[in-house]
């Protein structure tokens, strides 16, 4: 009865040893050079979990066999999507995890697993998701490129090898290799022993190779190839210091951050007269041993050189990358967190502080600030001195209050940049579609604003206004693939979803005690017949859009459910008209056809399914299918009213295994338990479709026989074989079955699909596991109507389906807010009270006390760095905050939130200038960054865009994108040396790195022969 068609896939273990097994795999599994780890889809991984949380084999958060599809570009080459980020999209598992859930699970046909290996890189070890990709071509057919996977351990030797290989190029041949970047630029690979990392080699580059000529010449004789090159030939005499970045790959987060810093002018003089030279710090524990201030010397001196147009700065990426193993870059990063380390980095190569002295803080104890701001800034520059102190450390003062004892705790401390936060609106928009009760109707996108902290009934509510549908009916659900993600109960937190997430919101009719809420799925049938799959006992793909309805539990039987459905898809399925249903009819030869047909349309719900448990799953289901509708239409004899069906009490354990069998065989439509009505309607004395059946093997064969088989059914092994024969078809009736009934079936409709039982994935298998052959659902019943493929061509409209209309709200423009840069600035001076996680030691009370806390500014450095906070993760949201922040050019004065004030007459003056912007453009995942920069030598806005740079306007820099400002005191501002260069209109969009005005060699990267 529990026959399995699955071959690879072992029994799995109980729930709870899964569960158990897993975790501890999980946290004891360390990671070690060399081993393998696998990538599994986080959806699944998550369903996984809440599936042997559930503690219920049958519940419907079985997660089916491991599907990665979601991580793959597409299902030809199988690559990872670019930039999937871990626990977000994916998870990593070590392999003895893997292996265990592959055993237990089975994988979706035809994928590859994702084995990705732990490599030991600088200074970390990571499982590398995304070895480098590189394409591979001899310099002697350039045209003939190939590519493969390298990790960043292999070592140049091995793409040699590799391509010797791929090449067929004979052993023995001296060769060299080439490395081109995304720019063209060439770069010789001189040192096979390097590896791919060190080498700076990344996604997306060249390597050429060539062997060398009879005559002992290399074909590439020519050193002009090697652009980037100290050897350059050509030297361009561009503005010095506008000069674009290479990208690495991802890398124009750095290259964003290093355009601003570069146009720091106090820091870039002080690189480019090499003062740092002298300054350099060897020995202290906390630098780099001077190789970042080195590395980053060199990229100034090149862009400031006005040999270049553009800089690859692949050293220096290399050497953050082995001080700061989270930029060594698999993801986009930020630049905000890169100029951190950055200047923190640089300080400590150049501190000129050789022995750190220790020294003991002293508290406030209610001495004047000015006293204690003096010795803490003392007590700073005693430990830390060098350029980066005096261009970029300001002080701030942060006085501590404990609720309890009114303890006041003072401190000034060190600010290297200002982290201000953005007003962040307590609303959220939401994009929603709204599914009318009207089968007629097109879904509705709607735009509802809604509290950020909110519920989903606040969601329900806000849609009720625009629809005056009552909240009351209305249901939440996540449409993921065809199928539902989630349904929502209306108590559940809006931070549950997520804005990409597809949300649709279905009109239910009334619901009274006697109703349903069904999830309707749409499958089609493959035509192959699908015996190697574990999954189900045809091939099914789910298409379309699921549907959420209100069923009266007097019309759960097939025949009523099948006209139901066939009403609320109007829309887009066409019923047939009777002629067509004739013509078929008549043709005797497929007599068994349609008897098929007619059985598989009266198959139905399984008598476990409608023992529906309130306390399984997110939705809330009503009970489905518990009672006979006492008023439903009955032809025979009045059901049993009597709760006595395993749904008897909501939240109990699936009840017997042969429960609702046993009942279902004492008599033809008065089912005991659990009974759907029984079909009245049919006046030949037939109760077809009375009963959703009362199968539930895990076998995948739900789908039930109509009553008439009922009775004399008798599962077997044999039958389950046939079963998957005739596709799908329910098990035949056997011979001795009512002549009549079955001329009574020829004259019956030849129904367009057929209704299946499925679980919450859509598949028709439903847990199985040590729990044994039953299956009963313990939350939202699922059913699917499956359509043979020429049935759905015929009478599924597949153009109508997808068919919506957009509200009236969705036409409004979102309104973008504003603010100004000097709010920003209050609100990080405002009061605030420590959050929970992060509370403070108070000395008097001896606890620790959320107590409230405020900053203040005392003084301010020559270059002030503010960061917008626009990455806003709170309990409630994470987002980017799109907010414009008005932030001024000129005459950003500061003296009103100082609150030294007038002290001495030598005092800076506290007004500043904009000299850098960090823009940062996308979501939160993803997104690129730029900068706009003002030349200190000309004075002239440039946009610099990686290895671009653009002229730019004063008025083009205040965007939603501006992310890291760089505002340079103004008695510290010197005038530009040279005039603004003149821009006609026609070359404000001209590249102004560009090298065609020169006339220098193009920057083509193409080898030359001779
Ligand atoms: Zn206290």
């Amino acid at each position: 009865m529990t026959a399995n068609s699955r071959c690879s896939v072992a029994e799995p273990p109980g729930l709870e040893t899964q569960r158990r097994e897993i975790e501890c795999l999980l946290r004891e599994s360390e990671l070690q050079a060399g081993d393998s780890w696998y990538v599994v889809d986080r959806r699944w991984f998550e369903q996984w979990k809440e599936f042997v949380e559930s503690g219920d084999q049958n519940s419907s958060s079985f997660p089916g066999q491991i599907d990665n599809t979601e991580l793959f570009e597409d299902l030809d080459s199988y690559h990872l999507k670019e930039r999937l980020v871990e626990n977000e999209d994916f998870m990593l598992v070590p392999a003895a995890a893997w292996h265990k859930l592959l055993q237990w699970y089975g994988m979706v046909d035809g994928q590859p697993a994702l084995e990705r290996k732990v490599v030991d890189l600088p200074s970390t070890l990571k499982v590398e998701v995304y070895p480098v990709e590189i394409f591979l071509c001899l310099h002697s057919n350039m045209e003939n490129v190939t590519s493969a996977q390298f990790s960043r351990t292999d070592s140049i030797c091995a793409i040699q090898t590799a391509m010797c290989q791929a090449f067929s190029v004979p052993p023995g041949s001296e060769c060299r290799l080439w490395m081109k970047s995304s720019d063209s630029s060439c770069e010789r690979l001189r040192n096979v022993q390097v590896s791919v990392l060190d080498a700076c080699l990344s996604s997306g580059m060249t390597v050429i190779m060539e062997t060398r000529n009879a005559d002992g010449t290399w074909p590439s004789s020519r050193p002009q190839i090697m652009r980037n090159s100290a050897e350059e030939p050509d030297s361009y005499r561009g503005q010095p210091g506008v000069c674009g970045l290479t990208n690495l790959g991802n890398t124009c987060f750095m290259n964003s951050a290093l355009q601003c810093l570069s146009n720091t002018p106090p820091l870039t003089e002080y690189f480019l007269r090499s003062s740092y030279l002298d300054e350099l710090n060897f020995t202290n524990p906390l630098g780099m041993k001077g190789e970042i201030a080195e590395a980053y010397a060199d990229i100034i001196k090149q862009m400031w050189s006005g040999r270049h147009y553009s800089v690859v700065p692949r050293v220096f990426k290399t050497k953050v990358g082995h001080f700061a193993s989270q930029f060594l870059g698999y993801q986009q990063h930020d630049s905000q967190e890169l100029l951190s380390f950055l200047l923190d980095g640089l300080h400590e190569d150049l501190n000129r502080v050789k022995n750190k002295e220790y020294i003991e803080l002293r508290d406030a104890d209610g001495r004047p600030d000015q006293e204690v701001a003096e010795e803490a800034w003392r007590n700073h520059r005693r430990r830390n001195d060098s350029v980066i102190v005096d261009t970029f450390h300001g002080l701030f003062k942060s006085t501590l209050v404990c609720p309890e004892c009114h303890k006041v705790s003072v401190t000034f401390d060190p600010f290297c940049y200002l982290s201000v936060p953005l007003p962040v609106s307590k609303e959220r928009v939401m994009e929603v579609f709204f599914v009318s009760l009207d089968p007629h109707a097109k879904p509705v996108q709607h735009r509802v604003v809604v509290p950020k902290a909110g519920r989903v009934s606040d969601l329900c509510a806000a849609l009720s206004d625009m629809t005056n549908v009552p909240p009351t009916q209305m249901v939440v659900a996540d449409v993921f693939n065809h199928r539902f993600y989630k349904i929502y109960n209306p108590e559940e937190s809006l931070s549950c979803i997520l804005d990409r997430d597809d949300i649709f919101v279905y009109e239910l009719s009334q619901q009274d005690e006697d109703s349903v809420l069904l999830a309707l799925y749409l499958r089609e049938r493959s035509h192959y017949r699908d015996f190697g799959s574990s999954s189900n006992s045809y091939g099914t793909t789910l298409f379309g859009h699921p549907l959420l309805l209100n069923v009266p539990r007097s019309s759960c039987s097939q025949e009523a459910l099948y006209g139901l459905f066939l009403q609320r898809l109007a829309r887009y399925v066409r019923p047939p008209d009777p002629a067509e249903e004739l013509e078929e009819e008549e043709e005797e030869e497929e007599e068994d056809e349609e008897e098929e047909l007619y059985k598989t349309q009266t198959n139905g719900i399984s008598d476990d399914e409608r023992n529906v448990s309130k306390t399984a799953g997110p939705s809330e289901p009503e009970p489905c299918c518990s009672n006979a509708s006492p008023n439903g239409p009955t032809d025979g004899p009045a059901p049993d009213p009597a709760p006595s069906g395993p749904i008897a009490a909501a939240g109990d354990p699936p009840p017997g295994v042969n429960h609702g069998l046993d009942s279902l065989d004492q008599g033809d439509t008065e089912v005991g338990n659990g009974s759907l009505n029984p079909t009245a309607g049919n006046p030949d004395g037939l109760s077809a479709g009375g009963d959703l059946g009362a199968d539930g093997e895990a076998d995948g064969n739900a789908e039930l026989p109509g009553e008439a088989a009922q009775h004399h059914r008798e599962t077997t092994e044999e039958e389950n074989e046939e079963d998957k024969q005739e596709e799908a078809r329910s098990p035949s009736p056997p011979a001795n079955d009512c002549p009549a009934k079955r001329r009574a079936c020829r004259k019956r409709r030849r129904s367009l699909f057929t209704i299946q039982a499925v679980n919450s994935n859509g598949t028709t298998e439903r847990g199985m596991g040590e729990g044994g052959s039953a299956v009963s659902f313990s939350s939202q019943p699922y059913v699917a109507i499956d359509w043979d493929p020429d049935m759905k061509k015929r009478f599924y409209n597949e153009n109508e389906a997808e068919r919506y209309v957009k509200h009236g709200s969705m036409e409004v423009p979102q309104q973008q807010t504003t603010v100004q840069l000097q709010q920003c600035i209050e609100l990080f001076t405002t009061v605030e009270t420590l959050e929970e996680e992060n509370p403070w030691y108070c000395p008097v009370c001896k606890k620790h006390q959320l107590a409230t806390k405020k900053l203040d500014l005392w003084s301010l450095p020559e270059v002030l760095i503010i960061h917008l906070k626009r990455f806003s993760y709170t309990k409630f949201t994470r987002e980017k905050l799109d907010t414009i922040v008005d932030f001024p050019l000129r005459d950003l004065d500061f003296s009103d939130f100082l609150l030294r004030k007038g002290v001495s007459p030598e005092e800076p003056p506290s007004r500043y200038d904009l000299i850098a912007v960090s823009n940062h453009y996308g979501g939160l995942r993803d997104g690129h960054y730029t900068s706009y920069a003002q030349n200190k030598d000309n004075g002239q806005w440039y946009y610099f865009d990686d290895s671009k740079v653009t002229y730019a306007s004063q008025d083009q820099i205040v965007t939603h994108a501006a992310y890291v400002l760089f505002y340079h005191r103004q008695d510290k501002i010197r005038k530009p040396t040279l005039p603004a260069p003149s821009i006609s209109s026609a070359s404000a969009s001209q590249p102004a790195n560009d090298i065609t005005e020169a006339g220098a060699a193009p920057s083509c990267g193409s080898m030359e022969t001779d």
